[in-house]
Order: C-alpha cells, then structure tokens, then sequence
C-alpha cells in the first residue's frame, strides 16, 4: 500500500510477461531475436526485439519464449516491405522496393508468398465439423 501516488512520470512500461508495471531502476532488458520486428525507424534493430521484465524469472521465461519462435526470415522480409510502403505512402516499382528495402528479388518474392499464404494461425475456435449434417 502506498501514500504516495506520484508514479505517473515513470511508470510506463510494463513487464512483457506479467504485465506489471515497471520500476526504473529494477527493470530487465533483454534483446532476443524475433522475425516479427520490424522497427519504425532504425533498419539495423530488424530482426531484434527489445524485451522488459520485472525479475530475472520473467526475463528468462521471455527469452525462452523468443527462443523457441521461429525465426522465420521472409517473415522479417515482409516486414521490411511493409515500412518501405508505408514510408512511401504509395506503391514501389519493383527497383525501387529492392532499393528502400535492401532485398533481392527473390527475398522480395518469398515475403509476398509468405504475406499470401499467411502464418499459420490456429482456428479462433476449435468446433466439430457439424454443421450440414441435413445432407
Ligand atoms: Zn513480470
């Protein structure tokens, strides 16, 4: 229980495994790598995720977690692509895109099948096949 409520300045972050809001000067940072990060700004953190915790426990648990992710490269592809478009606000011929993005054609053409046939994502629910069962 605390008096004093004065935390607002601070308190932004949160732990990445428990959600609990961090202290300053007892936070653990970790860089894992993960596919899925792209960032706004810097190309050379791509690839690299940035990770918070409140305890050594957590942060191990999180670097487990990013460990076990597959790093999946036309996933960090597509990403890139992404960023290139939106920095362009339009479309790219396809030199162009080579150029923002630093990928080849190839690179290029793997991430858009990837973006097309999609993560693999589990069904929202898992239901029994049961519904034409009039024939
Ligand atoms: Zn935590």
């Amino acid at each position: 229980m605390r008096d004093d409520e004065t935390l607002d300045e601070a308190g932004e972050d949160i732990c990445d495994q428990c959600g609990r809001l961090l202290d300053s000067e007892d936070v653990r940072i970790a860089l894992v790598a993960d596919s899925s990060a792209v960032h706004a700004d810097s190309d050379r953190l791509d690839g690299q995720r940035l990770v918070l915790a409140c305890s050594d426990e957590h942060l191990v648990r999180l670097q487990d977690v990013y460990a076990r992710r597959p790093f999946v490269e036309p996933e960090l592809w597509a990403g890139k692509i992404e960023r290139a478009l939106r920095r362009n606000r339009c479309w790219l011929s396809g030199r162009r895109l080579r150029r923002a993005t630093g990928l080849s054609a190839d690179q290029i053409r793997q991430a858009l099948a990837w973006r097309t046939s999609g993560p693999a994502l589990p069904p929202p629910r898992a239901s029994g096949g049961e519904l034409t069962a009039g024939g």
